[in-house]
């Protein structure tokens, strides 16, 4: 292969397509993914939802020519909803999964998990659990999970059953007091949903005050820290406003922190996402990759919510770029350096 990328969603599909678009022959690409099914984006999130406009997911779709969105059989729900809008994430998962479908017809696609990467002869030998793939260059868009933290004590509910409102009333009893640990999007929405549960009490350790984005004429601040949409809505009149009765909050250094913590049955963590463990590579023990341009090493390249790209704001923030359309737009900008650096 020219060019393999490895994983299957949101970053993964985008990589793909873009590889196409910059000219590089289908049949030399590869593509592993152990599902194809959109990733965590489609596994995990789709009862989510989300926090930006789908005017964006339609750029997305629309600027990647190989994605061939415009020979689609029908138009998807997505299109039916205001472009100013934002959306439940599941409505993005439909066409995702039909451009996955085409996309994996004209490339090599792998149904497997990519074990090991080992750099050799100029290229990369790709350890899969059937057999391996020797690839030029490689596209890492492995994605991250929620990070775990640990209290002893309550019960922890996994973040994609927390942000799963079927899931959740199923998980809470009306006996049950949970801990949501954070403060993000995430953090929100399940206080948020908790609520809409028989729960009987909720705590929300938290570290640092909220933060909303604010929309200005051409740029957001705090467009990827920010609450935005529903999140911003609720918080402001609830977190920020007046604590709805069965809510508490407190600083998670408050020195009652123990003792509240021993009165909670159960605990959500909604503090962020790490990346997904690398498929190990032998060669390096330390392995970073360049914020700004996605490089990790010569011929091998991140993208995703795994790899986001550091940027400063016009008031000079860095903030770390994560969302569809922000993919797309990294590859606009990464592609050309990657097929300078790639592997001859
Ligand atoms: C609460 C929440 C709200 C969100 N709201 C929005 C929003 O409003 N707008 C927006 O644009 N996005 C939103 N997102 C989605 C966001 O863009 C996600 O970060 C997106 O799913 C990341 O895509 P990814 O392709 O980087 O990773 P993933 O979707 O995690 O895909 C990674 C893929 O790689 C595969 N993989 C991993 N390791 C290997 C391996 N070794 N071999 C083979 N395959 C491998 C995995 O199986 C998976 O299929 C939201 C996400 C969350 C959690």
């Amino acid at each position: 292969m020219e060019w393999t990328v490895i994983g299957g969603g949101p970053a993964g599909i985008a990589a793909v397509g873009k590889l196409i678009d910059a000219g590089v022959d289908p049949a030399k690409i590869g593509w592993i993914d152990p599902h194809f099914q959109v990733g965590d984006l489609g596994k995990k999130w789709s009862q989510v939802p989300g926090n930006t406009k789908v005017e964006l997911f339609n750029r997305y779709f629309e600027h990647c020519q190989a994605f061939a969105f415009k020979s689609r059989p029908k138009k998807f729900k997505m299109e039916e909803i205001d472009p100013n809008e934002t959306c439940l994430l599941q409505y993005v998962v439909e066409p995702l999964q039909w451009v996955t479908d085409h996309l994996r017809k004209k490339v090599h696609a792998k149904e497997e998990m990519a074990l090991e990467l080992f750099l050799e002869k100029g290229g990369w030998e790709i350890k899969l659990q059937k057999g391996s793939i020797f690839s030029k260059n490689v596209i890492l868009a492995i994605g991250s999970d929620p990070k775990a933290l640990f209290h002893p004590g309550p019960e922890t509910i996994g973040l994609e059953v927390a942000l799963d409102p079927n899931k959740l009333q199923k998980a809470i009893q009306s006996n049950d007091t949970v801990a949501v640990f954070g403060s993000s999007h995430s953090a929100v929405l399940v206080l948020a949903k908790l609520l809409e549960t028989p729960v009987k009490k909720v705590i929300n350790f938290y570290r640092s005050p909220i933060r909303y984005a604010v929309h200005l004429k051409d740029w957001i601040l705090y467009d990827d820290t920010g609450l935005k949409g529903f999140t911003a809505q609720w918080s402001k009149k609830y977190l920020d406003g007046e604590l709805p009765p069965r809510l508490e909050r407190m600083l998670a250094n408050d020195p009652a922190f123990e003792e509240s913590l021993s009165t909670c049955t159960k605990a959500i963590y909604a503090v962020g996402f790490e990346r997904r463990k690398l498929p190990i590579l032998k060669q390096y023990e330390h392995l970073h990759y360049d914020d700004k341009t996605g490089i990790i090493a010569p011929g091998l390249f991140g993208i995703g919510i795994a790899f986001p790209r550091g940027k400063f704001s016009p008031l000079g923030h860095l903030e770390y770029s994560v969302g569809l359309w922000k993919f797309m737009d990294q590859l606009n900008l990464m592609l050309p350096f990657w097929q300078k650096y790639a592997n001859a």
